[in-house]
């Protein structure tokens, strides 16, 4: 009994004394805040480099995301602070001191376990988790200066190459052409669109970091937007395997849209606000050829048979090109065919019928566009599959990249229509081999700022002249429809 009342004695002694000491440094620490941060004196240890945090936030010893330090002096991530845990143990090994908290972006000084609070790195804070104000986003499309990186390199905010990991190009360009859509970029930018779920906080984080007038470098690895990708496709993209871009988007926007809590409502998430169109589909059956009168007469009574027309909603428009010739003469045989893109276009005006064989009847189709979207998504198809291989249609498509009108286009007989003048603000172009799965992506991005074009394909960003643009076998493109204003400003 007296042995074991010492014992609790002795430990409540212990505790009391630690509670003091803690209270004793808390204080000094509360006291001194400034004088602690001026006396660590490891700061220009500090190696900004080497810092990227682009970067799953795992240990590098551990693999462990809980409690994760950024040891910015050689860039790599250790777990724990404490005695004994790996930032410590790093800390002691190597010699590094200063230690970022990639989760409540604190800094510390290991092992002597203080927190460093100093201005000077809100740098560095920045780099990690760059923020956005209403006002800084409301002036981004006007700014037209170069930002200059950590290393020295310039780059443009928004015109920031995008690391390939493996195979993710066909993932790049549509990362990099969303990021211009302004409605999209602005509600992202904005930090309170989270919701937590992963898709929309890594697209969020990702368009921060391209816009970020302040990065150490000139370009972002999309390393943890594309493992969200991976995760919430179920692997039916990978970084590890090219793949069809614009099966990408599809999936892309739909799963934004539900990660939104969006609904059938055309303003239930910025998704459908920004890209969603309607369509109304006309459809008759056709009666079998090999039908006798009287079947013919027997069958139109069904309802099968009956003309239908139905209204529809759509994020993009499929435009088919017209077959390519088959056999070419000595004089034909390098020119590339080439089609105007209103002609494709008028596949959507309601006057063309199309057929459309199933297994077991022919369906004549119109197709007419009743509302456009602010953000009009063209998909060019390009590939067909037959039996034994996928074929590519090269033909280029010819297309003005300002001022198309695209009601003109789509509703010629209309009376009193409102003119929709639209114009292009991002092309994605396939290169190489047949197959979507195939060849390389690279994408055409209209920086409103300047005001000038750049090409980009992966971590190259270079300008690029109008006039080339519509040289290249184009496969999405996204128009914009111009404000009154704007029309106004323009005298068209
Ligand atoms: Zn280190």
């Amino acid at each position: 009994m007296a042995a074991s009342n010492m014992e609790t004695t002795n430990l409540l002694k212990r505790k009391l004394s630690n509670e003091n000491n803690e209270q004793a440094s808390k204080k000094i620490f509360r006291s001194n805040p400034r004088d602690k941060t001026r006396n660590c004196p490891y700061l220009d240890t500090i190696n900004r480099n080497l810092l990227d945090f682009d970067f799953e936030k795992l240990c590098s010893v551990s693999i462990s995301r809980i409690n994760v330090y950024a040891c910015l002096v050689c860039g790599k991530y250790f777990q724990g602070r404490g005695t004994n845990t790996h930032a410590y143990m790093h800390s002691v090994q190597a010699g590094h001191h200063v230690f970022l908290n990639l989760q409540t972006l604190r800094f510390y000084c290991i092992p002597d376990n203080y927190e460093i609070i100093d201005s000077s790195l809100d740098d560095i804070t920045y780099v990690l988790k760059p923020t956005f104000t209403e006002r800084e986003i409301a002036v981004l499309d006007l700014n037209d200066k170069l930002s200059r990186a950590y290393n020295g390199t310039t780059y443009m905010p928004g015109i920031v190459g995008l690391n390939n990991i493996k195979a993710n190009d066909y993932c790049n360009v549509i990362l990099q052409a969303l990021s211009h859509v302004p409605p999209l970029r602005d509600f992202f930018l904005r930090e309170d669109s989270g919701g937590g779920h992963p898709l929309v906080q890594r697209f969020g984080e990702l368009l921060r970091k391209l816009w970020n007038p302040r990065n150490f470098k000139a370009h972002v690895s999309p390393h943890e937007m594309l493992q969200a990708v991976v995760l919430c496709s179920k692997k039916a993209f990978q970084i590890t395997q090219q793949g069809d871009p614009i099966a990408f988007l599809s999936w892309f926007l739909n799963s934004l849209h539900s990660a939104l809590n969006g609904t059938k409502k055309r303003n239930s998430s910025v998704i459908y606000s920004t890209f969603q169109g309607s369509l109304r589909i006309h459809t008759r059956t056709l009666l079998p050829i090999d039908a006798t009168e009287e079947e013919k007469q027997q069958l139109m009574e069904d309802e099968d048979y009956e003309d239908k027309v139905e209204d529809t909603r759509f994020l993009y428009l499929t435009l088919d090109l017209p077959p390519p010739p088959l056999f070419k003469d000595e004089l034909t045989e390098n020119i590339i065919p080439q089609v105007p893109l209103s002609s494709i276009l008028a596949k959507f005006n309601g006057q063309q019928e199309r057929e459309y064989k199933t297994y077991k009847d022919s369906k004549m189709k119109r197709f007419q566009v009743t509302t456009l979207p602010p953000y009009l998504i063209l998909f060019i198809k390009r590939f067909t599959k037959n039996t034994f291989f996928i074929e590519k249609n090269n033909t280029i498509v010819n297309f003005p990249i300002k001022n198309v009108d695209f009601t003109e286009i789509f509703q010629p007989e209309q009376r009193d229509k409102k003119h929709a003048i639209y114009d292009l603000i991002a092309n994605i172009v396939h290169d190489g081999e047949p197959g979507p799965g195939k060849g390389t992506y690279r994408t055409h991005i209209l920086h409103r700022g300047s005001g000038k074009w750049y090409e980009m394909q992966d971590l190259h960003v270079t300008e690029i002249l109008p006039p080339m643009i519509t040289l290249s076998e184009a496969y999405i493109q996204i128009w914009e429809r111009k404000s009154e204003e704007s029309l106004s400003k323009n005298g068209s």
